[in-house]
């Protein structure tokens, strides 16, 4: 049976996730609390009658009807200015959320995917990183809410696959961009194209040297998707190892969106990983897997999306949480 339960679902992975699984006849249950995910993600998906939604916080005990095969734990908050925002939330997602998660996986026998990331690596030391690598993270800083609660769920997922023998699989995702990113989360690639439509300076923190590695949603999709398919129970790099400073993006994205904008300086927020880069021989290795879209085109894609929004949309640009 074709079945699988997506948290996080109405987030901008989650609902691509959505797509994706509904696209390859699954049964899809997606789930969401709501608090970063937009309905809108997934509004397209309610007319088809093998989607279901429900509205529930994960942190609390999480209830599925019927035979469960697969899992794929989505949901959290995922932006710097998120965690700033609701760290307890995102501590507890990764820790009580995944607790309740794996349990469900026991009760139905289902295979589940986490979702971790690169921050588990913390500001690296070790360029490009490995999945062998241990990081290098502050836990007491303004990321140590996001990073220390996905190395714990890290841990905990290899917990119930070593004593309850469960069937686990864990992504460590590096930046990714596409349509459905929010565009007030606070990320740079909203950041930047939402600055340039509204007509503003591009921000950038810091001198700009700081590096970043994009990879376009569906490239990651993909990654995932043959992820759990696989038989590889350790954590896996998915990203695109295309690396590129931001003061170089900022650039590129002044020449996507024709913006007569300047580029202006502001201070680097604390523990801002000076590099990231995905080292993806694993993935190639035991996946088959690699990228295959070029910044340009993802990139194009992402602006057209952002062009299509409101000018509503287009100026809600304070946090929602304030
Ligand atoms: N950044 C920036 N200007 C912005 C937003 C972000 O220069 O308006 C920088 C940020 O300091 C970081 C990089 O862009 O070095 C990527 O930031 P993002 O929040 O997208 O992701 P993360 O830091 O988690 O990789």
């Amino acid at each position: 049976m074709k079945r699988v339960l997506i948290t996080g679902a109405a987030g901008f992975l989650g609902s691509h996730l959505c797509d994706r699984f509904i696209k390859e006849d699954f049964q899809v249950i997606g789930m969401d609390n709501l608090i970063t995910g937009d309905l809108k993600n997934i509004e397209h998906l309610f007319k088809l009658k093998n989607f279901e939604f429900y509205h529930h916080d994960v942190s609390k005990f999480v209830h599925v009807p019927g035979e469960l095969p697969y899992i794929l734990h989505f949901a959290s908050p995922a932006s710097p200015i998120d965690y700033l925002k609701i760290p307890i939330q995102t501590l507890k997602v990764s820790s009580l959320g995944t607790h309740n998660l794996l349990g469900l996986a026991k009760n139905k026998k289902s295979r589940i995917l986490v979702a971790s990331t690169s921050e588990v690596y913390g500001d690296p030391q070790v360029h490009p990183q490995t999945e062998d690598y241990w990081g290098n993270v502050n836990p007491v800083g303004p990321r140590g809410v996001y990073d220390e609660a996905k190395r714990f769920q890290e841990a905990l997922t290899m917990a119930y696959h070593t004593y309850h023998g469960l069937e686990t699989r864990i992504v460590r995702i590096f930046n990714t961009y596409g349509p459905r990113m929010r565009l007030n989360d606070g990320r740079v690639l909203p950041a930047f194209i939402g600055q340039a439509l509204r007509g503003e300076d591009l921000t950038i923190f810091g001198d700009g040297s700081q590096t970043r590695s994009f990879c376009y949603v569906d490239d990651l999709v993909e990654g995932i998707y043959r992820l759990l398919m696989s038989d590889y129970h350790l954590p896996v790099n998915i990203g695109n190892p295309d690396e590129i400073t931001i003061k170089e993006f900022a650039d590129e994205i002044i020449k996507l969106t024709s913006t007569k904008q300047k580029v202006i300086c502001k201070p680097l927020p604390v523990d801002d990983p000076k590099q990231r880069q995905p080292d993806i021989s694993l993935a190639k290795k035991v996946l088959g897997w690699e990228p295959k879209v070029q910044r340009a085109e993802g990139l194009e894609i992402t602006y057209n999306y952002f062009k299509g929004l409101t000018q509503e949309e287009l100026y809600k640009s304070k946090h929602r949480f304030e």
